[in-house]
């Protein structure tokens, strides 16, 4: 073997994720930061007690290992709370596996599940990873984009005007097709299917008898009184789907990587042979207050004081406010359903960063970098999220994580008045 060669798994996946350029752009220049996707305030008081109980208490053992496949009173309580939600007895030892957050849950699922050439379908825009992990594990990532509908009366656009061209969903199943990727409610786009864009997925996978890898970390994440459907609860689907879930963003503890998947003991079965051959289990303590959350939670299901019930009321108030300073200052945002994100469309604002003609870069890229060091304001380009080819596609957006303090908010409004202030008095 030849040491100086790159190893074959990684080509075509060597390209820097945007995160690791952003986060640094973001940490370099003093910025207001809405680039990355994590909460700046703290998460729930029961949660950070229970962590200062679990560490400091009796119970010494949770400084130890557990079981590999999730430590016993978590996967047990996933397992009453989500049989609950999709009417369904699960068993905690072989229906849900614990998981170091959603991003090692979807690791697990492409190893576990992509051959040699297998085609995995992912919808775009799209979280960035599944398409190097898809590739790492040999499989052939095919495209298929959400496409915009110019909303009526001059209204501002939602993320439900983004939507799948059903003959197109459907020319891109074939006996190849291995497995589609699911991710809603969306990253970027906020996007939470509805349940006919559901049933219209569910249809083409029982039909060509493709699995479905249903990323749904922004569950409890979803405004204006919009249903979040579970893909696994439509007819067909629970022997076809693993369900993913993140306890970053149902309890506001991004740093915690705690994760999980539910899904048939058929398909668990190799995610638990691609866990216990790689990490083996994430941290103990973790797990326990993360069990003790979801016991909390399971008691006030759909009462006034649950997490879950209060958190989306407070991102709803601060995406309102967002989308406020964004229109304000003549960027157009896309109202989204769901998720800690908004995209806005930044053509107004061409002139303040002119277009490089035959540029590599993405305008949008450029955009947002130029907005960090000269605004100090920090976005992500929505480029991020398409696929080498279609970066190009729509180049006009930058997404926005509005899961921010009041304070880190009227900063960046500060920031966007300031300048529109500049554009308007030359
Ligand atoms: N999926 C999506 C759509 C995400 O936005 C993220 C980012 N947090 C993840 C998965 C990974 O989640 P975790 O932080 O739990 O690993
Ligand atoms: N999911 C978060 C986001 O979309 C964080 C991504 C990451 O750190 N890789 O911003």
């Amino acid at each position: 073997p030849n040491i100086r060669q790159k190893p074959l798994r990684l080509h075509g996946t060597e390209q820097h994720l945007a995160w690791v350029e952003f986060v640094k752009l973001a940490a370099t220049y003093s910025t207001v930061n809405l680039g990355q996707g994590f909460p700046d305030f703290p998460p729930p008081d029961f949660l950070k007690e229970a962590f200062t109980r679990a560490l400091s208490g009796e119970k010494h053992m949770l400084h130890q290992y557990t079981r590999a496949f999730g430590h016993p009173p978590l996967v047990k309580i996933l397992a009453q709370l989500f049989g609950k939600l999709l009417g369904r007895e699960l068993d905690p030892m072989t229906n849900v596996m614990v998981t170091v957050g959603a991003y090692q849950a979807l690791f697990c699922c492409f190893q576990a599940f992509v051959d040699e050439g297998d085609e995995v379908i992912i919808i775009e825009p799209f979280f960035d990873c599944y398409e190097p992990m898809v590739k790492m594990a040999g499989g052939t990532p095919v495209f298929i984009p959400l496409r915009p509908k110019a909303p009526k009366d001059g209204k501002l656009m939602s993320s439900a005007d983004w939507q799948l061209d059903p003959a197109e969903l459907a020319s891109k199943f074939s006996e190849r097709t291995k497995a589609i990727v699911l991710n809603s409610p969306n990253n970027p786009l906020g996007k939470v299917f509805s349940r006919e864009e559901l049933e219209l997925i569910a249809d083409l996978c029982v039909k060509h008898d493709a699995l479905c890898i249903s990323d749904e970390v922004y569950e409890w994440l979803v405004y204006d009184g919009k249903e979040h459907v579970r893909i696994a609860s439509l007819r067909g689907m629970w022997d076809r789907t693993v369900s993913i879930g993140s306890a970053g963003k149902t309890f506001s503890v991004t740093g915690w990587k705690v994760g999980w998947t539910v899904g048939p003991n058929r398909l668990l079965q190799h995610l638990r042979t691609m866990h216990q051959n790689s990490v083996y289990h994430c941290a103990t303590a973790a797990q326990e207050v993360v069990a003790q959350g979801f016991q909390r939670e399971f008691e006030r299901y759909g009462k006034p004081d649950s997490y879950f019930v209060q958190l989306p009321k407070e991102m709803q108030q601060k995406r309102d406010q967002l989308v406020q300073s964004l229109v304000a200052v003549g960027m157009k945002p896309i109202i989204p359903e769901g998720t800690y994100f908004l995209v806005a469309d930044i053509s107004e604002f061409k002139s303040d960063v002119p277009d490089v003609p035959n540029s590599d870069e993405p305008y949008d890229s450029r955009f947002a970098k130029w907005m960090v060091k000269n605004k100090g304001l920090a976005a992500i380009p929505l480029s991020a999220f398409y696929c080498g080819p279609h970066k190009n596609n729509y180049n006009s957006f930058i997404r926005f994580c509005f899961a921010k303090e009041e304070a880190t908010l009227k900063a960046a409004d500060d920031i966007l008045q300031k300048w529109k202030l500049e554009k308007t008095t030359p």
